[in-house]
């Protein structure tokens, strides 16, 4: 009995080393199916055509919450995630760095038909994904626009994928949420776009590739290529390709992809000192954490 099991232990060893030999070049990145995450499906449809080399191994998750489960215990090497969930990890200890951003615009408020202007929004409900998020900030920044604050209005948390039944269905007010779910609710004629998003944030910053310290470390070289393909798909990315793209991992109708797509770009994902200076200025301001990491400890660019 004995032998036998060590037989069995054996073989499984085998099998996983030959496992790990042929996978040793796949990135495990994790994200969610949104436009905001387009750059790197494309880079991992893109990969995935050449023969030899690395490999994105793209792993879908259902919520914020799950994938940063998955990024801060490091079952992925990295992700496409919100920057500032990815911050406040970073500032409670997890191993982490942005290296790029998602996306570049891509963000609106979305309203009710009966709202003409911010200022109408005093007392009314309004949801956005997370406290950690640009969809945060960009609500206060509009709010800011018309003298109110987050304190004149009732703030919810809600599933991005809930908002726009929620705005037609007169729970909710407005809503600013990772695309697609804005446009779906000007799709549906649920609401319009009372503010892009850049409007309110000049290069404003929302979503990061973020990949893992462990990861940099014990491959530096794949982390580098990883970045400079990542960076080539996005600047690839024009609206044909990113359709193309989003209607495999999306599964989305066309004209909420065709109203989407018009509200963001992927070129030039560099993070600047400049711009994340001013998101790291918004983020004190208001209130999502009174100590966010600093460019240089969070954000890498020379890898
Ligand atoms: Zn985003």
């Amino acid at each position: 009995m004995a032998l036998a099991l060590t037989g069995i232990f054996t073989f499984l060893f085998t099998a996983c080393g030959i496992k790990d030999s042929e996978e040793k070049n796949s990135i495990k990145i994790a994200y969610l199916p949104i436009t905001h995450s387009l750059a790197v499906l494309e880079e991992a449809e893109e990969l995935e055509k050449n023969s030899d080399g690395a490999k994105v191994e793209l792993v879908k998750y259902g919520s914020w919450p799950e994938l940063l489960d998955a990024l801060n215990s490091g079952k992925v090497d990295g992700a496409s995630v919100l920057i500032e969930l990815a911050m406040k990890s970073k500032q409670e200890g997890a191993g982490i760095k942005a290296v790029a951003l998602g996306h570049k615009d891509g963000n609106v408020i979305v309203v009710s038909n009966e709202i003409e202007k911010i200022e109408d929004l005093k007392g009314k409900t309004f949801a956005i994904p997370h406290r950690q998020s640009s969809h945060n900030i960009l609500l206060n920044d509009a709010l800011a626009n018309g003298g109110l604050t987050i304190e004149d209005i009732k703030i919810t948390e809600l599933a991005p994928t809930e908002m726009p039944s929620a705005l037609a269905s007169g729970q909710i007010d407005g809503y600013c949420v990772a695309e697609p779910f804005g446009a779906m609710g000007v799709s549906l004629k649920a609401g319009k776009v009372l503010y892009s998003s850049e409007e309110l944030w000049e290069d404003s910053l929302c979503c990061g590739l973020v990949l893992t310290d462990k990861f940099i470390n014990n491959k530096p070289q794949d982390a580098k290529d990883f970045v400079d393909n990542y960076k080539k798909a996005g600047a690839n990315l024009d609206k044909e390709k990113a359709k193309k793209i989003a209607k495999k991992y999306l599964k989305q109708k066309d004209d909420v992809l065709d109203i989407s797509l018009q509200w963001i770009s992927y070129d030039d994902l560099n993070i600047t000192k400049e711009t994340y200076d001013t998101l790291v200025k918004k983020v004190k301001d208001y209130k999502l954490s009174d100590n966010p990491p600093s460019y240089e400890d969070f954000v890498k660019n020379d890898l």
